[in-house]
């Protein structure tokens, strides 16, 4: 693989680090989304090829056994998303960096593999109580859904001791500038 650094963002659900990773990839040119593979279906206005590669149980399951992910997690029971090799590759090879917006599990299990060539962000929110209405506002989740995914929030921020740096989203602008000054500092 070539010589390009890697950027791990990761966060409880809600904390808006889709957002950040969005937005810094505009900011940074040479800053590259690593699209994963998701077994999910699509939200409204997701594009495959885009936000996912959204693939079939089976689809999925052939290519961890072909080996073509560089890291997987069942991050919800039954719902599998990973990193395709493939994918860093194209980026690393095109002489730019990467960036993963991946569940906490898998992100530990990549800077683990990358070391010093990865940066590892944990994003927060204040409080359990400003992540519930965060998710609740985004109107994607069912009542189910969103105990879920609350229940899993709680024990995510047990890894935050394990990441580079915690950025506290607060302000969703000054999270973001932050987060492009350590991140530009990092890729120097
Ligand atoms: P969502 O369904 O909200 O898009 O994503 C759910 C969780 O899965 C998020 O924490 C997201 O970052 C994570 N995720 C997305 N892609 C990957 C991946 O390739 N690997 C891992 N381990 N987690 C991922």
């Amino acid at each position: 693989m070539s010589q390009g650094k890697a950027v791990i963002f990761c966060a409880p659900s809600g904390a808006g680090k889709t957002t950040i990773v969005k937005e810094l990839v505009q900011r940074i040119p040479e800053l590259r989304f690593s699209i994963s593979a998701t077994t999910r279906s699509p939200r409204e206005g997701e594009v495959n090829g885009q936000d996912y590669y959204f693939l079939t149980l089976d689809q999925f399951s052939q290519k961890r056994s072909d080996e073509e992910l560089f890291e997987w997690q069942e991050v919800y029971q039954g719902t599998f998303y990973g990193t395709l090799t493939s994918e860093v590759e194209r980026i690393w090879q095109s002489g730019n960096h990467v960036i993963f917006d991946i569940d906490v599990v898998g992100g530990v299990n990549l800077k683990k593999k990358l070391g010093n060539r990865a940066l590892a962000i944990f994003v927060n929110a204040e409080s359990v109580e400003v992540l519930k209405e965060r998710l609740t506002k985004r109107n994607t989740e069912t009542p189910a859904s969103l105990a879920k995914r609350m229940g899993k929030a709680v024990q995510e921020m047990a890894y935050e001791p394990n990441f580079d740096y915690t950025l506290i989203n607060r302000v969703l602008e000054d999270a973001v500038d932050e987060a492009e000054r350590i991140v530009k500092e990092f890729l120097k």
